[in-house]
């Protein structure tokens, strides 16, 4: 595994660039082992001619000023070095984004790791929370001796390398997702029983009825009125479920027509598996179906509003 940490300068003009100053890298014998090699290269900036607060504050801003190397110099000797490896990881998902941002503009080819970790987000997932924790705090939570200063791509690389080792290794596996699916991860859940629905005489009706949204949070059985679908393709719908003492679920309905003309299926909340968040991902970005029409309680509620306001426009017209 290869850490990776960059110091750059986001300038003040108007070319949309996050201009790489420093490339620091560190190898790992395994994710969280020994680091065996480290890389460093201080690249001279070419694009912007001034430096922002953040880069010119940079502990070893003289060394990038001062250096003979060029960007595409810098990526081809990092890429290199990198050799066949196909895994890697910084802390937070910014450094590969600004290094392919960087590659883009130099028309030079992106860095196509097999899998990227993010070890800030495995770190946090260690510690139960989904808030970004800061790499120095998380140095000082693990007692690792500050020897080196900040701010420098490398002493970050090297920082973040050793933070690995307090990682639990499917935490670490998890990092390398998509940081949406994460939340589901958050609190495990036994195996739940499915539900029938329908028939119903329409899909719509099908998909409106309440034993369709009526949804169960896996760990209290706390009710979840379903408030909405989303599907990628007909015939199979998702939701989140959103419990307030235990987080997101994932739920799924699946609905055919029976040769009466009826729709009928089946509601759960399936096992966490990794096709179940693929296919999630999918209806995610597919097609929005809010359901039609509150739960009973809503629909009284509703309609004791709706007396009230009679009530007073009777009021208004006597007086
Ligand atoms: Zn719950």
């Amino acid at each position: 595994m290869i850490v990776l940490d960059l110091e750059w300068n986001r300038g003040y003009d108007k070319t949309p660039l996050d201009e790489i100053l420093q490339i620091g890298a560190v190898r790992l014998d395994r994710p969280g082992g020994r680091i065996v090699d480290t890389f460093n290269v201080f690249i001279k900036p070419h694009v912007h001619k001034r430096l922002n607060r953040t880069a010119k504050a940079l502990p070893e801003i003289a060394s990038s000023l001062s250096s003979a190397l060029d960007f595409p110099t810098a990526y081809h000797r990092f890429l290199s070095w990198c050799g066949e490896e196909g895994d890697f990881a910084a802390w937070g998902a910014d450094d590969f984004d600004t290094l392919n941002q960087n590659a883009r503009y130099w028309k030079l080819p992106p860095l196509e790791p097999r899998a990227i970790y993010d070890l800030q987000t495995a770190f946090s997932l260690t510690l139960g929370t989904m808030q970004n924790i800061a790499l120095w705090w998380a140095v000082e939570y693990c007692q690792i001796p500050e020897c080196f200063s900040y701010h420098n791509a490398l002493h970050d690389a090297m920082y973040t390398a050793l933070t690995a080792a307090w990682i639990p290794k499917n935490l670490l596996e998890l990092s390398a997702r998509p940081r949406w699916t994460l939340r589901y991860f958050l609190h495990p859940y036994p195996p739940q029983p499915s539900h029938l629905v329908g028939p119903h005489p329409s899909l719509r009706a099908a998909l409106n009825s309440r034993t369709a949204r009526k949804g169960v949070c896996p760990l209290c059985t706390e009710p979840i009125w379903i408030q909405s679908w989303n599907y990628f393709q007909p015939g199979t719908y998702y939701t989140d479920l959103l419990c307030p003492s235990h987080g997101h679920f994932i739920c799924r309905l699946t609905l055919s027509q029976g040769e009466d003309g009826h729709w009928k299926g089946r509601q759960e909340i399936p096992d966490l598996t990794q096709a179940l968040l693929e296919d999630y991902g999918r209806a995610r970005i597919g097609t929005h179906y809010p359901c039609r029409g509150g739960s009973k309680r809503r629909r009284r509620y509703r309609r004791r509003r709706k007396d009230h306001q009679h009530e007073r426009n009777d009021t208004a017209q006597a007086g």
